[in-house]
């Protein structure tokens, strides 16, 4: 992967390339920013630049062995720790000698999705990994793998590079172990963390890494990349761009469907229940939604907390900042009156709290009841 595949991005692009031609590169980065603003890749590309035999001033060159090898994700010195669920692969057996076990036993189907879609986020490589309603994690396990890999000498680069992507899914055990290699760095020693969450992460670690800061994509850079790569007519390149707030995922998902949001019917239908106050509706919903996996139960809420956020702007007729378009904008539109000054934080928050006793593992159908029967009273509050 090399910078010009990035979007956008040029401050970090910039501060990366320039730790290597200052010849100051710290052992250990954590690479923080939102889903879609293209954190993997650049730390991706970063570490190619660094192994790259011929590298120019604002990029890798693409072509020598090292390139080559980096560009297919193969160089025998980049090294990946993602989460994974190891019960579905081996019931957690600890027998070493089995073979690949932990992101080892994933690297394949990781190269090919992390090179087709550097933008992936989290769930989605759960659904690939057909974990759907499990959460991944970096075990004990993986722990002693990092401190096998990184121990050997590297084999054709300066540098060995540990790429660690979402460190707050390690358990307590490896982070332990990651801590003291980061403490005490084998020389030579590259660790590129990247995380959406930092402050799950143990403040040990966080406080011995560089933060690497990745901020939303800018607006501009989003529409030429959809522009350019993707053919989109520029109007509509626009449109997605203002909607895609900083995530290129977003940006792709939408340029690539001329469908709305797969959880546009499912708000819309819970909203008109709502306010209609139709309590087999609502039953009906709830029953469809309790059987989704617990991750996308948690997207579907953060999107409508999105479109809850345009329908207030639109209440307040600040049309102009709404990040919506087309079908959406017409039902948040519609839906504006409905979400006002009194209700909007307490509709803000009873979404958050559902998110929260979702993700503890809350049973879903008590969970989700409870949130219809506060947004009913919430909705047709005056
Ligand atoms: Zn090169």
């Amino acid at each position: 992967m090399q910078f010009k595949d990035i979007v956008g991005q040029q401050d970090v692009k910039q501060r990366l390339i320039k730790s290597v031609t200052d010849d100051r590169i710290p052992h250990a980065q954590l690479f923080i920013g939102h889903e879609g603003t293209g954190k993997l890749a650049l730390a991706i590309a970063y570490a190619q630049y660094i192994a790259c035999q011929d590298k120019k001033a604002d990029d890798s060159c693409g072509v020598c062995p090292a390139c080559h090898k980096f560009q297919k994700l193969i160089h025998p010195d980049l090294h990946f720790v993602f989460p994974v669920n190891e019960k579905k692969k081996a019931e957690d057996s600890d027998d070493e000698s089995s073979g690949g076990k932990g992101s080892d036993a994933h690297i394949q189907i990781w190269r090919e999705t992390i090179l087709k879609s550097p933008y992936i986020n989290e769930s989605e490589w759960y659904s690939l990994l057909g974990l759907e309603n499990k959460m991944g994690i970096i075990s004990t396990s993986e722990g002693s793998e990092v401190i096998k890999k990184i121990s050997l000498k590297s084999f054709e680069a300066e540098y060995k590079t540990m790429v660690i992507w979402l460190p707050e899914r390690m358990n307590q055990y490896a982070a332990n172990k990651l801590l003291k290699l980061i403490e005490e760095p084998p020389a030579k020693t590259l660790f590129l963390l990247i995380s959406e969450n930092p402050e799950n992460i143990i403040g040990t670690i966080r406080s011995r890494t560089q933060i690497i800061k990745v901020p939303p994509i800018a607006r501009e850079d989003i529409a030429s990349a959809l522009v350019n790569r993707l053919e989109i007519p520029a109007p509509k390149a626009q449109d997605i761009s203002r909607v895609a707030n900083g995530n290129f995922r977003v940006a792709l998902s939408l340029a690539s469907s001329d469908e709305a949001n797969p959880f546009f019917e499912m708000l819309r239908e819970l909203l008109r229940a709502c306010y209609s106050n139709n309590v087999l509706s609502l039953l009906n919903w709830v029953d469809t939604v309790a059987r989704y996996s617990r991750e996308k139960q948690k997207e579907f809420i953060g999107y409508s907390l999105r479109i809850i956020r345009e329908s207030f702007m639109m209440n307040l007729g600040l049309d102009d900042i709404a990040y919506v378009a087309g079908e959406e904008q017409a039902f948040s539109k519609n839906f504006s009156p409905f979400i006002n000054g009194s209700n909007v934080v307490p509709i803000y928050n009873e979404l958050n709290r559902t998110i929260e006793h979702i993700s503890r593992y809350g049973n879903a159908q008590i969970v989700l009841t409870d949130m219809t029967m506060k947004l009913v009273k919430l909705i047709n509050k005056k």
